[in-house]
């Protein structure tokens, strides 16, 4: 058994800003890397949006940015994915594995989110290479291009007019023969000339020499006038919703009907005394890197101030 003052769980920019201020604070931070290092960023392929890299940076080079900053504080890192948890003890209760059990005085939850994909294969094949979903992160290297937006939602709603803005042409592929998002996000994609919204459609799969240059859909799949229909595009953004990586605490923080953990207004702190949420685990509204980075380091200033509390 391992004990801590501070233990954070997930390793994109709220885990690691949170394991910077922790370390700095003299919490001796041991930070629990997941399943993902580095968090959904590096599914990108270059952060031109993280103010301090006015070039630009690759994704994994500003992880481990962040990593090695923490680290010169005194982070100790862990690489492992935390498979159970007990938050009704104090000091809480992590494993590791399983079989590597850890005490914290504080926890923080920095587990972050994951775009729902379609689960066709070549989503797989194009992943950093055509297919995106995220277009605030890679929209800007479609400008003048042509584009899909998958979904009909208010997030797709408000990827299409954003990539509308960079982009020659944008489609949204909706698989009912209306969108869901709000009155107004829909007369902005209706009234939009450069996107063609393109209901009854679901995508078979995506076609490209190395990466996406098209895709074949289909039209009102097993109903009598059902249709194939082939688009022709660079990029692909994914718009069907996120799932917070929340699962494993639900016993014991409260989550609201999507998963996304429930903060106490503008603090990281959760319904659990210390025990504490950061990043897009608690965030169904900006899921940026930096709105992320920002509440790492509130999870860890409150965790400081409950541990000295104790
Ligand atoms: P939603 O769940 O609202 O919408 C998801 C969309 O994706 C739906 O149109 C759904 O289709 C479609 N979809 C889901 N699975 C598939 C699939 N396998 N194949 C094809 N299409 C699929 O998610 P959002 O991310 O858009 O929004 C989440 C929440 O955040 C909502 O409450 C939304 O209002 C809110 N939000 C608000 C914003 C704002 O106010 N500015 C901006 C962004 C989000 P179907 O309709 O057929 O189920």
């Amino acid at each position: 058994m391992n004990k801590v003052k501070c233990l954070i769980i997930g390793s994109g920019p709220a885990g690691y800003t949170a394991a910077i201020y922790a370390s700095r604070a003299n919490l001796q931070p041991v930070l629990i890397e997941g399943p993902q290092l580095g968090g959904q960023l590096t599914t990108t392929t270059e952060v031109e949006n993280f103010p301090g890299y006015p070039d630009g940076v690759e994704p994994f080079r500003m992880m481990d940015d962040m990593k090695r900053q923490a680290e010169r504080f005194g982070t100790k890192y862990v690489s492992g994915i935390v498979t159970k948890v007990d938050f009704s003890v104090s000091p809480k209760k992590v494993w590791v594995e399983d079989t590597e059990e850890y005490e914290a005085d504080a926890v923080i939850i920095a587990t972050g989110a994951s775009a729902k994909y379609l689960g066709i294969e070549s989503e797989r094949t194009y992943k950093g290479r055509g297919v995106s979903a995220c277009a605030t992160c890679d929209g800007f290297f479609y400008r003048k291009k042509t584009v899909a937006v998958v979904g009909g939602g208010d997030t797709a709603c408000e990827e299409a007019n954003y990539l509308a803005g960079l982009c020659e042409k944008v489609y949204m592929i909706v698989r009912k023969p209306y969108l869901r998002a709000s009155e107004i996000m829909q007369q902005r994609v209706l009234n939009n000339p450069k996107i063609e919204v393109l209901f009854e459609h679901n995508t078979v799969q995506l076609t490209g020499e190395g990466k996406v240059q098209g895709a074949d859909l289909v039209y009102r799949k097993g109903e009598p006038d059902e249709a194939m229909k082939h688009i022709a595009i660079d990029g692909f953004f994914l718009a069907i919703g996120h799932h917070p990586n929340t699962e494993l605490f639900k016993d014991f923080v409260n989550r609201d009907a999507e998963g996304y953990i429930l903060v106490d207004g503008d603090s990281p702190k959760t319904n659990v005394p210390g025990v504490f949420a950061a990043g897009d685990c608690a965030d169904p509204h900006y899921r940026q890197a930096i709105v992320a980075a920002g509440s790492g380091a509130k999870a860890a200033i409150e965790a400081d101030k409950y541990i000295k509390s104790l």
